[in-house]
């Protein structure tokens, strides 16, 4: 039986210690600069297709093989949300869990360690090393993840968090392979949720990404 027969439909699960750190700092800093969240997720939504491109050459299958490497944001102002979606690698169960649960494999353990060394400098190297993912919760009250590896045997997994002190896993069958990311925009944090701002940040800071972006459909 595999483990999802036996495993409950939702799991919640406590962020590590040095997680909840980070999001409190994320969270109540006063860093000025919100908007390098975007950076982060688009940068890797770019990770996870490069490993992808890598993977389809080394497997003999992967899981939606015919669909096109890209990243695609959406939004919707009425309900002050922001959508960032990528057809790359995916995260399976644990991967989830490990990959957004800890700090142990990504580039937020150079911000912690930094922060340990140094004293209560937070807000400049929230700008100096970002957070990586957790930059998310600058922005938002809530924070979806619904993603599909690119491995055959898995399914769908969604994976939420407020930016408390835990997070929630369950299955989310029927999606494609790669990454959705889904931000409940705070209300200091409307203006996510706008065109012209999402299309200047994304030429700010991620215009030599090597995939498509598409914004609401068109490529940028
Ligand atoms: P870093 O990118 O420096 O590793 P992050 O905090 O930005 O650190 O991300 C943590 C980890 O979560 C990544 O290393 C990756 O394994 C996983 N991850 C984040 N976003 C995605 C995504 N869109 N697709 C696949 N994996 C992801
Ligand atoms: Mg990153």
């Amino acid at each position: 039986m595999s483990p999802e027969k036996t495993t409950p439909q939702t799991e919640t699960k406590e962020f590590q210690t040095e997680v909840k750190k980070m999001l409190d700092i994320v969270i109540h800093s006063l860093y000025t600069e919100k908007e390098i969240f975007l950076r982060e997720l688009i940068s890797n939504a770019a990770d996870a297709l490069e490993k992808f491109r890598h993977q389809s050459v080394v497997e003999q299958e992967v899981f939606d093989s015919h669909i096109p490497l890209e990243i695609s944001i959406e939004f919707d102002d009425k309900a002050n949300t922001l959508t960032i979606t990528d057809t790359g690698i995916g995260m399976d169960r644990g991967e989830l869990e490990a990959n957004l649960g800890t700090i142990a494999h990504s580039g937020s353990k150079t911000f912690f360690t930094k922060l340990s060394e140094t004293d209560r400098k937070e807000v400049n190297l929230i700008g100096q090393f970002g957070v990586g993912f957790y930059a998310a919760f600058m922005v938002a009250k809530k924070v979806t993840v619904k993603s599909r590896s690119f491995r055959m045997d898995d399914m769908g997994h969604e994976w939420i968090s407020d930016g408390g002190g835990t997070f929630t896993i369950a299955m989310c069958p029927g999606i494609r392979r790669g990454t959705s990311i889904v931000l409940e925009l705070t209300d200091e944090a409307k203006e996510y949720a706008n065109e012209q701002t999402i299309r200047r940040i994304i030429k700010q800071y991620s215009s030599f990404v090597p995939f498509p972006i598409k914004l609401k459909g068109e490529a940028i």
